[in-house]
């Protein structure tokens, strides 16, 4: 039991330190199925109170996590111990290319503020302005725009940390760090061949040098992120958008590498139980859409496109600014409507709601997944990225069901077909016993290098990603 544990934090760092009810119960929750009570949270303003904080939480063994904006979906923001929330963390500055931001800075803000310089962030979360940066960065978060514009780890140019032993540290002009995250990589790394993947730490993209974007899904387990830079784009002058309608999931996965090719910016998926809540006049035979988005050499493709799939396929287009922005709130708003589907009761943990496989393989998805749920009494509601071959599954069921067997069938396949369990919420309570499925020993292993790298005493986190 550590006593006056508010007290004692407040007195080291002199920032505002909160263990009211209230203010604990708030933070024992995020967006997932889960709860943890945190003992503190903690608002830091300044690097060196962070520093101060994790040498303290490092002598009294208590875990650290740094909270955003509490959208993560996977548990990965709960503790039982010091919750450190990085609202004070609010610099932006925008470069011609680039932008540096404090990690407490949420996505809305950011927008406001790029569009301005008429430039956005590539990763576009569905949760819109409510993430933050740290959020974003700590799970590799991406979204409808990602096909095109990669997820974070794509875009992340450095990043600044404060690591379990309280050192301030630049990645990746830290030289002693990168040279011991260089150290773990080596051939035999072998990773899924898939465009996005939150599981793990991503040893596979530390490449020229690139030793920052391991801190890229590492969800506070290897850093506390201050602040960070990432690529922006040019908005682009002109988009048009399609919405195609199809009579099954098995058919809108088997015209997805068809789309591909011609370079969309978006090629998502609606099934018909999201599909219901937009007022739109869908024909009986439709059961799920495709929504495709073009940004550059517009004409081409969207001719190119219509010349691949009937004409009555294509149910809508548009090429207003509006009504492009409509579709993509239907879109954004998915899980809530996927949500208002199922009765509370009938509510299964999402163990298995972002695989990402390789498109190729994509046919070979629906079908197991209907083996999967009939064997095990459930419905379920699908939509997502579809374009990267990553899905959101939201199982529907009015037994108690084995969720825990269901979801081991379910990642063997994904595994075996060269998917990832993760394609963009990444591993936390949800998720982190199964990483040992996705990878091998040896990777596996140099996992916990990597972690005692960075947090030896295994203060951030703990039992997240490694357990
Ligand atoms: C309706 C809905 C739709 C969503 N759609 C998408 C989507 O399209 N794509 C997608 O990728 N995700 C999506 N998500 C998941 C979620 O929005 C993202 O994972 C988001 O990036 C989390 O940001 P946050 O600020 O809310 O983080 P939090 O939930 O507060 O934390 C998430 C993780 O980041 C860590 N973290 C936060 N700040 C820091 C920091 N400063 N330093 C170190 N670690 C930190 C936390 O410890 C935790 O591990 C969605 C969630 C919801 C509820």
């Amino acid at each position: 039991m550590i006593k006056n544990l508010a007290s004692r934090l407040q007195k080291l760092v002199n920032c505002y330190v909160s263990d009211e009810k209230q203010i604990l119960r708030f933070y024992s929750v995020d967006s997932s199925f889960y709860k943890k009570n945190p003992k503190v949270v903690v608002f830091p303003k300044h690097a060196s109170q962070i520093s101060k904080i994790i040498k303290f939480a490092s002598r009294e063994n208590i875990p650290i996590v740094a909270r955003g904006g509490s959208t993560g979906l996977v548990g990965s923001a709960l503790t039982n111990g010091i919750i450190l929330d990085m609202k004070h963390f609010n610099r932006i500055r925008v470069f011609n290319n680039h932008i540096a931001v404090g990690s407490g800075v949420s996505k809305g803000q950011t927008d406001q503020v790029l569009l301005k310089h008429r430039k956005f962030l590539g990763p576009n979360p569905s949760v819109g302005p409510y993430c933050t940066i740290g959020g974003m960065i700590s799970t590799n978060a991406s979204g409808t725009k990602s096909l095109k514009y990669g997820s974070v780890i794509d875009n992340l140019l450095s990043i600044r940390i404060i690591d379990g032993q309280g050192r301030l540290i630049d990645l990746p002009s830290n030289s002693n760090i990168s040279r011991k995250i260089n150290s773990l990589l080596d051939e035999n790394i072998v990773f899924p061949d898939v465009t996005k993947n939150s599981c793990g730490y991503r040893l596979d993209k530390i490449k020229d040098g690139e030793t920052h974007k391991i801190i890229a899904g590492s969800e506070s387990t290897l850093g506390i992120i201050l602040e960070a830079k990432l690529k922006i784009y040019n908005i682009p002058r002109k988009r048009e958008l399609f919405v195609i309608g199809l009579d099954s999931l098995e058919s809108a996965s088997e015209l997805v590498p068809y789309i591909l090719p011609l370079n969309p910016a978006a090629l998502e998926l609606i099934d018909d139980s999201i599909m219901k809540f937009i007022p739109f006049n869908f024909d009986k035979r439709i059961h799920c859409l495709l929504l495709v988005e073009f940004d550059s050499m517009v004409s081409k493709s969207t001719k190119k496109l219509q010349s691949i799939i009937p004409k009555s396929w294509i149910i809508y287009e548009t090429v207003k600014a509006d009504h492009i922005a409509r579709w993509w709130a239907y879109r954004d708003a998915a899980l809530y409507y996927t949500l208002k589907n199922i009765p509370k009761n009938h509510l299964i943990p999402h163990i298995i709601e972002d695989a990402t496989i390789p498109v190729q393989n994509l046919q070979f998805l629906i079908p197991i997944l209907r083996k999967l749920v009939k064997e095990y009494k459930s419905r379920f509601v699908t939509y997502g990225h579809i374009g990267n071959g990553n899905i959101h599954i939201r199982l529907i069921s009015s037994n108690h069901i084995q969720v825990n067997n269901l979801a081991k069938e379910f990642f063997s396949f994904v595994i075996a077909i060269g998917g990832s369990i993760s394609g963009e919420h990444g591993d936390g309570i949800a998720r982190t016993k199964y990483v040992k499925m996705q990878y091998s020993k040896d990777v596996y292993s140099k996992f916990i290098r990597l972690k005692q790298i960075f947090d030896p005493k295994s203060i951030l986190n703990p039992k997240n990603i490694i357990s």
